[in-house]
């Protein structure tokens, strides 16, 4: 199946809202309240000048301090071990330093306040106790050394939608009892969720507890947290409740078992635009692969209003998420395959376009990931890859094509026809689109092709560049120009070319193919 790996992985793609992991931006109005202690006031500091009210203590005669695990916006993690029981945990030590307003006070205290509130739930992380001393505040946690759960699955290649139900199911549990409990946690995304341990069978946790709120009965939320893909329409709206988790774990679904997210574009902007107009897409690839039964899921959590919106222990009954529920254990394909069958259904030209912008693109870290892929695949080290070692290398990342189908494949990406697919020529078929189609690459692709700059590709000069690359017969040039000279004038000018290089790309969301980034 196709994961949304960098969307994932790097953070570039990611595209927080304001602060997104803590709790700096929350207004005046938000402040934390516990329905169970009416005593709590957490704007109040307490008399020793300390953050916690309990006096210091060293952290150090009570655990070994080990190495870093992992950095936020506040604080550092540290694997830690309990000297007593050799227990092992994590510990989130953020200096006090960094702790200035009486917000930045009262948000940490808030923090620990709702991880002690929900310690003992099953899918959210363990919480231990809160420490201080001159320098920081600690909070040791259970350790969760199993990795990002998006790391892990990207690192499988592929799985069924039985597994993703199983994920899916631990997702919504964590939203679940977060309502049950009367908290609302704001920022549920992938990189929230940590595997408790290396073990296939790991429980998932959720660990950042960092936006969260008691829910206040009757009150309307208005400020905007989050993270942009994740973030529910009422929010933009500034008008919301808890239903907006439920929202946030729909797309993480939704990304689960597509690779793409629901609602996409290059910028926030964009994004939100997106949001608010809502319309989702359950209709292209891969979804025709994916049970009615699923989707029916998927589209009650991502259901614009709020109040028709399913909620999360309904969810949890929903056949598709429940335990031994309708979810089938058939492999679905990963995200290079489905770009690779994508690229099949192009025409010629726009392959050969395509392998254009390829050759010019700058080396990014993305296209370092497909260079990875590609000498993984290349498994004799020759620099190019033959159907045997495509064969194999799809077969890894676990799909169930048949020889004829790795075939098809196999002359699609091999757009020189030389019989092996050469680095150039996997990039361009397994490159997300939305990198290749835009607008600068695609003028200099036309370029490319339009030899004289006369502001039209004619039929020589498209012979000419496909007999470049081997595929400059009469039957293909009449081919390409029938599809793609639609005002029949014997040329293609950059308005066609253009039409022809996001055809289907638009509808089909192929622009919205998030790289495979390893
Ligand atoms: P932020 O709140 O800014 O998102 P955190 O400080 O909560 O970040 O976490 C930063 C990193 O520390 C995480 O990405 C993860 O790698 C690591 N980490 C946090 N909690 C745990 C834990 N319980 N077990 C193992 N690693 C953790």
């Amino acid at each position: 199946m196709g994961i949304c790996w960098s969307l994932l992985k790097p953070r570039s793609n990611e595209i927080p809202i304001s602060s997104p992991s803590h709790t700096h931006n929350l207004p005046d109005d938000q402040r934390a309240y516990h329905p169970f202690s009416s005593k709590f006031d957490p704007q109040k500091p307490h008399a020793d000048g300390s953050i916690l009210g309990k006096g210091y203590v060293d952290l150090k005669a009570t655990y070994h301090i080990g190495k870093e695990l992992g950095r936020g916006q506040f604080g550092i993690t540290y694997l830690c071990t309990e000297k007593a029981t050799g227990l092992k945990y994590a510990c989130k030590s953020i200096s006090k330093r960094k702790l200035v307003t009486t917000k930045e006070m009262e948000d940490v205290r808030r923090e620990i306040m709702l991880m002690q509130h929900l310690t003992g739930q099953p899918n959210i992380v363990e919480f231990k106790g809160a420490y201080e001393d001159e320098i920081s505040v600690h909070l040791v946690m259970e350790l969760c050394s199993g990795g990002e759960l998006f790391d892990r699955i990207t690192k499988r290649g592929s799985y069924s939608e039985k597994e993703a139900a199983k994920i899916g199911r631990q997702i919504v549990n964590v939203v679940h009892a977060c309502h049950f409990m009367g908290v609302m946690h704001r920022d549920l995304k992938p990189e929230n969720f940590l595997m408790v341990s290396q073990d296939e069978e790991a429980p998932l946790k959720a660990t950042d507890l960092g936006l969260s709120v008691f829910i206040e009965q009757g009150k309307s939320y208005k400020e905007i947290v989050g993270s942009a893909y994740y973030v529910a329409p009422e929010v933009l709206r500034k008008r919301y409740g808890k239903e907006i988790d439920v929202w946030s774990a729909g797309v993480i679904l939704y990304i689960l078992l597509s690779g793409v997210p629901p609602f996409w574009a290059e910028n926030e902007r964009g994004i939100f635009a997106k949001i608010l107009e809502g319309s989702l897409d359950l209709q292209s690839p891969p979804w025709p692969s994916i049970s009615p039964s699923a989707k029916d899921l998927i589209s009650k959590m991502l259901t614009k209003n709020p109040k028709k919106r399913i909620t999360a222990d309904k969810a949890l009954e929903h056949p598709w998420l429940k335990e031994d529920g309708e979810a089938s254990e058939q492999p679905m394909d990963s995200a290079v395959l489905i770009r690779m069958k994508q690229f099949r259904a192009m025409n010629k030209l726009k392959r050969l376009a395509l392998k254009v912008i390829a050759e010019n693109l700058e080396p990014t870290e993305e296209i370092k990931g497909l260079r990875q892929m590609f000498s993984n695949m290349d498994t004799d080290g020759s620099g190019s890859i033959t159907y045997e070692e495509l064969k194999a290398g799809l077969s890894k990342l676990g799909s169930r094509l048949v020889e004829s189908e790795i075939q098809q494949l196999m002359d699609a990406a091999d757009v020189d026809k030389n019989g092996t697919i050469d680095y150039i020529e996997f990039v361009t078929a397994t490159m997300h689109r939305h990198k290749l189609e835009r607008e600068e690459n695609l003028y200099r692709a036309f370029q490319f092709f339009d030899k004289d700059d006369s502001g039209f590709i004619t039929r020589d000069e498209l012979k000419h560049a496909m007999t470049q690359y081997g595929m400059g017969d009469e039957a293909t040039i009449d081919e390409v120009l029938d599809d793609v000279d639609t005002d029949k004038d014997g040329t293609i000018n950059y308005e066609e070319f253009v039409t022809m290089m996001r055809k289907g790309t638009v509808e089909t969301r192929e622009h919205v193919e998030i790289q495979l980034g390893l």
